[in-house]
């Protein structure tokens, strides 16, 4: 039996981890649980999972929930997270919370030795040469859950690193692919949430809106699979039925493919390397399915998406000022402070002014992510409130 922790299970990717991991009957024991403010999910998941600790964002639910469940323990704030990540009974975590709030419990599970599924990208951009010098140092798995990174892992399976070409990172293209740039201008927030075929928590779902978080991707796919960035090329293929390829030096491609469903990922990072009989997706008619298309980014209508690769390319805590930036841009625009197209403006800005640490450590990076997002919030004050 497995031990299974999930930070952020109340959200899109941990209540799909939960629904996994109930298919896969008993060879997995949920023992540790957290949520930011939907204490009432996280109540009934309680029930349901009995988990021996849980960890919520504030200390006054965390009260009100350690009243009810008397016998478990109950953490609270980015502490709770952290000793979450400590435990030493567990096999593998799920880091499913959303925003640079992933890092820190990231790396305290990899020092714990502690194998990782990952699906917060977040982590990857502000520390991925940290990240990954750790999980190479106390030699744990840290397993991708986004679709594309897990579409390429699975690619990769059988074949040695030394023969990849090129990695081709697939994008449904979002909400606003068909659209023009003044109908991006003049979008609501709704619209901007309603993604065409990935139903997401907000975040990334107005990050999928600028192609930002297929940037954010690109950044994560150099640093999980060493790969440069002149050789990760981005196609948009709106029906999401091709997750991602990878092309070999002998001219082969191999793509993994399936109806955009994120229970296969999930589950993958669970089982690995193992392929099991757990939850069901719709099978695949290659009949019925008549049109895969696919079409180069437009940079103009998503200029976020570039910028990332120079970012990326660049280095050093560049990527980190672009996550930073775009959080922040990201979150205003879903409090109503700012127009949809003016994260763009907004992150070119702080992108642009950043003057670039190369090496950072990773107190340098907990220090600069501080200052940028102080510096964006006042650009955004100044500018637009
Ligand atoms: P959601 O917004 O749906 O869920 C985020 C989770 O984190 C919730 O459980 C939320 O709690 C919790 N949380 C947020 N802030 C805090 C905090 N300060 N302290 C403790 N818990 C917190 O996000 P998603 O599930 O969509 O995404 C999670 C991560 O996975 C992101 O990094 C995203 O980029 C990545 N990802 C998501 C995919 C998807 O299909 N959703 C696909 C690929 C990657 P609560 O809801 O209780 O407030
Ligand atoms: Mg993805």
């Amino acid at each position: 039996m497995k031990k299974v922790i999930i930070l952020g299970s109340t959200g899109s990717i941990g209540t799909q981890t939960l629904e996994v991991i109930e298919k896969l009957e008993e060879k997995y024991q949920v023992i540790g649980l957290s949520c930011g403010n939907n204490i009432e999910l996280l109540k009934t998941q309680i029930e349901k999972f009995n988990p021996n600790v849980v960890s919520i964002q504030n200390k006054n639910d965390a009260l009100k929930i350690k009243e009810t469940f008397k016998n478990i323990k109950v953490l609270y704030g980015e502490e709770g997270l952290i000793e979450l990540a400590s435990n030493s009974e567990v096999d593998i975590i799920v880091i499913a919370v959303s925003g640079k709030i992933g890092l820190k419990p990231t790396i305290q599970a990899i020092k714990n030795g502690i194998n990782i599924a990952l699906a917060n990208k977040e982590t990857l951009v502000e520390a991925g040469d940290i990240v990954m010098d750790l999980v190479k140092e106390h030699k744990i798995e840290l397993l991708p859950i986004d679709s594309e990174h897990s579409a390429i892992l699975q690619c990769l399976q059988g074949n040695s690193d030394s023969f990849i070409n090129k990695l081709h990172i697939t994008a449904s293209g979002g909400p606003f692919l068909f659209k023009t740039i003044d109908d991006m201008k003049k979008a609501s927030i709704s619209q901007v949430l309603a993604h065409p075929k990935w139903n997401m928590g907000k975040k990334i779902t107005v990050d999928s809106a600028t192609l930002m978080n297929k940037g954010l991707e690109v950044i994560e796919a150099h640093h999980l699979f060493n790969i440069d960035y002149d050789n990760i090329n981005v196609v948009v293929h709106p029906q999401s039925v091709i997750h991602s390829a990878v092309e070999y030096k002998d001219g082969s491609i191999i793509a993994q493919m399936g109806f955009p469903s994120m229970h296969i990922p999930i589950q993958y990072a669970l089982t690995y390397p193992e392929r099991v009989n757990g939850i069901k997706t719709n099978s695949f008619d290659f009949v019925k399915c008549k049109n895969l298309t696919f079409f180069e980014p437009d940079y103009e209508k998503f200029p976020l998406l570039k910028l990332a690769y120079q970012a990326g390319k660049e280095g050093g805590t560049m990527p980190l000022c672009l996550n930073a930036a775009n959080e922040e841009a990201n979150s205003a625009f879903l409090k109503g402070q700012i127009n949809f197209f003016d994260i763009n403006y907004i992150v070119f800005k702080i992108v642009e002014n950043y003057i670039n640490i190369k090496k950072p450590t990773i107190e340098e990076i907990f220090i600069e992510d501080n200052i940028i997002r102080k510096k964006t919030i006042d650009l955004i004050f100044k500018n637009f409130c």
